[in-house]
């Protein structure tokens, strides 16, 4: 293919996919294939010599429209909707097309700079705190990640980071080590491991072992970590289990009780408790990841609540917005956001109730420039010339590639405008609270928790839970509707 045939073929392409937005209410949201259903389709070895393009094309509807699930179809009501504009598409077009990797300022300007002014915009609209901004002199920050998922493990390992730090600057830590002379082998260090635990916790530094090119991160030390405990409500999306995992922390799910909107939080006096027992039992508290909106019934944990708790007790505050956050926009949905002054770090979806297409995850830390030291890796093939005054967003990721995502956020909000995602979110919340009232007025259906924003809970009246479960296998197997059961 040449840049002619990509004109020719591109605009077929885009035909193509118009074509399928037109034609989407034709479909069925769940597609009729089984598992392994591509095997017939697609032959078990890539082609020896390369294949006309036209052939390709021909295949695009049975193999993989045929076998997709139209998570735009009317009739789709599983999981949470994801966003879809014309003018995202357009810019995943154009940063396919350019094809650049801003891992740093000079690997890609445009893509670096875009991002601090698209999300500058975002501060604006939401009414976020001015510290957010990239442009506003203080360190705070915002980038825009993948997913919610990357964005509470970039959390936690930076909560996790931010304690350890703390407890190594704290005085009694440096006078143990000046007393007992650690951190000149790390044997040193295990062997004080077995001897008193309480106190390796909280004391353990760097060890360098020039010798064997041994290296200890100073701020991710697995031996000052061991004792950490963090903190979530036991309706929080399963993405907060796994970044706690995979960061080798223990976590602790507090019990989500009815409060705010009749919907299911933590409240203060749990996240008190909690923390006083763990700090009891020789624990180390470091963070509460907060969530607005949770995955199964649209919950509320209410920061200007906790978020006083947290910086008494001197824990990490994430709140993790993924799917109600775009409401924000909103004036009449602002309380969603109510107390985000004493957040360390907010993260919500874009791509979720924000007419922007996957991927695009803004997140913000109120101290963007002491996090950053926490990503930081140097090598030589990534430095320069202008690395102390610009900002490179990969000391703020796990990845080193990344893609350019505030191409969408620019295209969407310069030209469908933020009031015409404004409308669509009330619309959106007035058909969930139009289907709700159908429920009620029905009779044999009844609310689990009220309906909030665009997300109602219902099922049958009187039933168990075997029985709604088989309710909703047999409107799955019809396949005109699809929806997911929750918790
Ligand atoms: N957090 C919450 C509250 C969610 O509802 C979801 C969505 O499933 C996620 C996180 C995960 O989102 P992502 O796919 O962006 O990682």
């Amino acid at each position: 293919m040449d840049s002619q045939k990509l004109r020719t073929e591109g605009k077929k392409m885009l035909d193509f996919v118009a074509d399928y937005w037109d034609g989407i209410r034709d479909r069925k949201p769940l597609p009729d294939v089984k598992p392994g259903y591509i095997n017939d389709l697609v032959p078990a070895q890539a082609p020896a010599t390369p294949e006309d393009w036209a052939k390709i094309f021909d295949d695009l509807e049975n193999v993989v429209v045929n076998g997709a699930t139209h998570w735009h179809h009317p009739h789709f009501f599983a999981y949470f909707p994801t966003a879809l504009s014309y003018q995202s598409i357009m810019a995943d077009i154009l940063s396919g097309g350019i094809a650049g990797i801003g891992f740093t300022w000079k690997s890609c300007p445009s893509m670096t700079e875009l991002e601090m002014s698209s999300l500058d915009w975002v501060v604006d609209l939401m009414g976020l705190p001015e510290h957010f901004k990239n442009s506003h002199n203080g360190p705070g920050c915002g980038i825009i990640q993948s997913t919610a998922s990357d964005s509470t493990m970039i959390a936690i390992m930076a909560a996790r980071a931010t304690h350890v730090e703390r407890i190594k600057s704290e005085p009694t830590f440096m006078k143990w080590v000046s007393e007992t002379g650690v951190g000149k082998t790390l044997k040193n260090i295990f062997d004080r491991v077995k001897v008193n635990k309480t106190l390796v916790a909280r004391a353990s530094v760097t060890v360098d072992d020039e010798a064997s090119g041994m290296i200890t991160p100073y701020f991710h030390d697995p031996t000052v970590f061991e004792r950490f405990v963090m903190y979530c409500s036991d309706q929080a999306h399963s993405s907060v289990e796994k970044g706690a995992m995979l960061s080798a922390v223990r976590m602790r799910k507090l019990k989500a009780t009815r409060g705010f909107l009749g919907n299911y939080g933590v409240s203060r006096e749990t996240l008190q408790n909690a923390i006083k027992e763990d700090r009891a039992r020789g624990y180390i508290p470091f963070m509460f990841l907060a969530t607005v909106g949770t995955t199964c019934s649209c919950g509320v944990d209410q920061v200007d609540e906790l978020g006083p708790v947290c910086v008494e007790e001197g824990l990490y505050l994430h709140v993790d917005a993924a799917y109600a956050g775009t409401f924000a926009l909103c004036e009449e949905f602002k309380y969603l956001i109510r107390g985000m002054e004493h957040v360390d770090s907010f993260n919500f979806n874009l791509h979720k109730a924000g007419m922007v297409n996957f991927d695009c995850s803004p997140m913000w830390f109120k101290n963007g420039t002491h996090v950053s030291r926490y990503f930081n890796v140097d090598a030589v093939y990534l430095a320069h010339e202008y690395q102390t005054t610009a900002s490179d967003y990969r000391h703020l990721q796990v990845a080193l590639g990344r893609r350019f995502r505030s191409l969408k956020i620019w295209f969407v909000l310069r030209n469908m405008g933020v009031d015409k995602i404004r409308e669509y979110l009330r619309r959106t919340e007035l058909l969930a609270a139009e289907f709700s009232k159908l429920i009620l007025e029905n009779g044999k259906f009844e609310h689990f928790v009220p309906q909030h924003l665009g997300l109602t809970c219902f099922r049958l009246k009187n039933s168990t839970n075997a029985d709604n479960e088989k309710l909703c296998n047999a409107i799955n197997d019809d396949r005109r509707i699809h929806l997911v059961p929750s918790t």
